[in-house]
């Protein structure tokens, strides 16, 4: 496959970013899903606002490039927060011990399987660098020992030196009224766009969204070299089950805001699998799509130990987008589309 610019995909509309998790902080999964992701022709990975994070996916995209010279180098898009946010919590277990009788759903439903029975008792252990924040194991205990609190990344602490390891791009994840709380955040920012290839603007639907998204438009001055619209359409949700039902709130959401004309490109998030391509209509000017939780569910199985039996399945779901027909160029808006 020929090594395609971010800026290119973009424009054509087969853009592709892994989402490695905004509170995934396991330092060799990182690295590893890196390196698969790289090598199967992603364009962007999406990392934690953290340098070691940030390193451990360069040595991953540097394992990539030894193991395939022609393979490309994605930007590195770290994400950030305005206020509370599900992407920027983590579990918390409220209690050491856990009732010996507990049939232990935690651990059940956790997808990374951060939540480790201990052997000798009934209790669970949290590995909390695997906890990604999905908030799937608090409502199930029956016992409610655990609780999910949110953090605030340290923007002004924490950006100059991921600026300094070179990252491309800062994702801010947002919610409509929280005008206030964007101004301060772009505030922190500003000064460090021109060293910056892309600044994306992740939200999820509610009434007053586009009255919402003009006003953070008129906050952003100056703008970013490359605006990116990120519909997170039902957020971290793409590995639950296999059909269409977690693509459709992102398409609606998607559809909406295309509508909308705002200057930036439109991608999608947030319950994408791999239906989510086959139910795009082509004709929707969309600069093209974000994998999650779906991305690492795909090559959870080959992290640390089997690498090489991961490759060709990141490399058929990134294949999905980079070959999808596109038949109108992304940032060219409409007025209008039909929604399938
Ligand atoms: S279920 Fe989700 S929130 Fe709970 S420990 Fe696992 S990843 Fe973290
Ligand atoms: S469900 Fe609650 S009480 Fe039961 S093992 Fe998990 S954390 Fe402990």
């Amino acid at each position: 496959m020929p090594v395609t610019l971010p800026n290119a995909s973009l424009q054509q509309g087969t853009w592709f970013k892994l989402i490695c998790g905004a509170s995934f902080h396991h330092l060799p999964s990182v690295r590893e899903l890196a390196f698969l992701y790289t090598l199967a022709g992603v364009d962007c990975i999406d990392l934690a606002a953290d340098p070691a994070i940030v390193r451990a996916a360069q040595q991953g995209i540097q394992w990539a490039q030894a193991e395939d010279p022609q393979v490309g180098s994605p930007w590195l898009m770290v994400s950030v927060n305005d206020g509370e946010d599900v992407h920027f919590r983590k579990a918390v277990l409220t209690d050491p011990v856990c009732p010996v009788d507990c049939p232990q759903p935690c651990v059940a439903v956790c997808p990374p399987h951060a939540l480790v029975p201990l052997a000798t008792s009934g209790t669970v252990h949290l590995q909390t660098e695997l906890c990604y924040g999905c908030g799937r194991c608090e409502p199930v205990c029956p016992y409610h020992r655990i609780a999910t609190p949110n953090h605030q990344v340290p923007l002004p602490q924490v950006l100059p030196s991921l600026v300094g390891l070179g990252i491309q791009a800062v994702e801010i994840h947002t919610r409509i009224g929280r005008q206030a709380q964007f101004g301060q955040l772009w505030g922190s920012l500003r000064p460090w766009l021109p060293h910056l290839e892309a600044l994306s603007i992740s939200f999820n639907d509610g009434p007053g969204l586009e009255a919402y998204l003009r006003d953070l438009l008129s906050l952003m001055d100056p703008r970013p070299k490359v605006l990116i619209w990120q519909v997170d359409g039902r957020p971290m949700s793409g590995d639950i089950g296999s059909g269409s039902g977690t693509s459709k709130a992102t398409l609606k959401l998607a559809h909406k805001v295309l509508n909308m004309g705002l200057p930036g490109y439109v991608q999608l998030a947030g319950g994408t699998n791999a239906q989510t391509v086959l139910l795009l209509d082509p004709r929707w000017p969309v600069a093209g799509l974000a994998f999650g939780s779906y991305a690492r569910q795909l090559v959870a199985s080959y992290l640390e130990g089997g690498l090489a039996a991961g490759i060709p399945l990141a490399k058929e779901l990134v294949a999905q987008v980079k070959q999808r027909p596109v038949t109108v160029v992304p940032g060219l808006q409409q007025t209008s589309f039909s929604y399938v």
